[in-house]
Formats: structure tokens, sequence, C-alpha cells
């Protein structure tokens, strides 16, 4: 996929390639998406908890998300769930209100014909027309969905969640095995101790 310039240069996006280290699409696919998710919830980036993310992927996009949405992983309106797809939850603790935007399908699959003329050129057997060929398809398709962005690369979905509780501040207490301070909701009971998750574990 060919980023367009436009979207290069716009300063939010700027801000997310400043945090992830470099540009790269799936990056660009988590700018999408909190594009389009702030839009159908109408709200703004969240200063505390007010929205929640939940994202079914650990990759790239979720750095964008984080910089755009406010939904950190610090703060706790983050929510990983480990599902391998490149979809995401938000909702406001405002209005209560939620959408869950997946990927579409057609964004990462190749048309036929520009998948064959892929497989020529890394197998080596690919003439020059093949080669303009391909980076004409991949050029027009790039364009295609870019002019319809962000719509044109997640479905929406309005859906209603029940809305985690809010990020706790617990007082930390000492594990008595390594002495380290954890936060005492953290810690398991054996007898009379408590020790840290780790330390638990043995
Ligand atoms: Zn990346
Ligand atoms: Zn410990």
């Amino acid at each position: 996929m060919i980023i367009p310039q436009n979207i290069l240069d716009r300063e939010d996006y700027k801000a997310c390639a400043d945090f992830h280290g470099h540009i790269c699409m799936g990056l660009t696919l988590g700018y999408m998406a909190a594009k389009l998710g702030l839009r159908h919830l109408a709200e703004k980036r969240a200063v505390d908890e007010e929205l929640i993310c939940i994202a079914e992927t650990d990759a790239c996009g979720c750095d964008a998300i984080q910089v755009l949405t406010g939904c950190t992983f610090g703060k706790g309106n983050f929510i990983y769930h480990d599902i391998g797809k490149m979809a995401f939850t938000f909702a406001s603790r405002t209005t209560g209100e939620g959408v869950r935007l997946a990927m579409k399908p057609n964004v990462m699959t190749l048309p036929t014909e520009e998948q064959e003329l892929m497989e020529k050129i890394r197998s080596g057997d690919a003439s020059k027309e093949d080669i303009q060929k391909y980076e004409a398809l991949h050029e027009t398709r790039s364009q295609a969905l870019f002019a319809g962005a962000p719509d044109a690369f997640f479905s929406v979905e309005e859906v209603t969640i029940r809305l985690p509780q809010k990020a706790r501040m617990a007082p930390s207490k000492l594990c008595d095995k390594c002495g380290e301070p954890v936060m005492q909701t953290k810690l398991h009971a054996a007898g009379d101790k408590q020790f840290c998750r780790d330390c638990f574990d043995g």
C-alpha cells in the first residue's frame, strides 16, 4: 500500500509516527481506526478515562490508537484482547455507546491479477511490462482505498459492552520473599505470608 503524501504530512499522523518510531501500513491502519472511532462516538481524545479501547491485536496500529484517542496502556483504558484481528472496540464512558471496527477483508487481500503479478516478480520471471502493470494496479488500489479513508478501511458495528471498572489504585505492601513493594490487590497469600506473583509461582 502506498501511503499518500497528504496523510504523511498531517501533524497528527506525524505525532503517531514519532511515538511509534517508523512509518508503516500497520500504524496507518491504527490511525484510520482512531479517526473513525472518534468520529462515530463524537468524542475527542481522552484526557482521563472517558474513552476505552479494546484492541484485538498488539501490532503497530495500537500505537496510533494510543496517541490519537488517549486510550493508553498506562491509564488502563487500553485493553488488549489477544485475538489476532485488526479490530478495535471504542466505548465512551460518558454516553455508554460503543463501536467495534474490523478491518475490511479487501484492505490486505490482493485482487487475483495483482497477486499473480506479485508472485511473478518474486520468482524473478516478471518482464518490465509486468512490473509496470503491477505498480499501476497497486497504485490505483491504494489511491481508491485512501480516497475513501477512513471508512474504506474498517467496517463499523455498534455494540454495547460492559465497561470495565476504572483503573484502581491500591497501596503497596512488601512481598514476604523478595521484599519489593507490590500493589496490595496483586499479592497472593500462602499461610500467614503474602507474595508477589513471581515469588508465589516460584
Ligand atoms: Zn510499524
Ligand atoms: Zn516477591
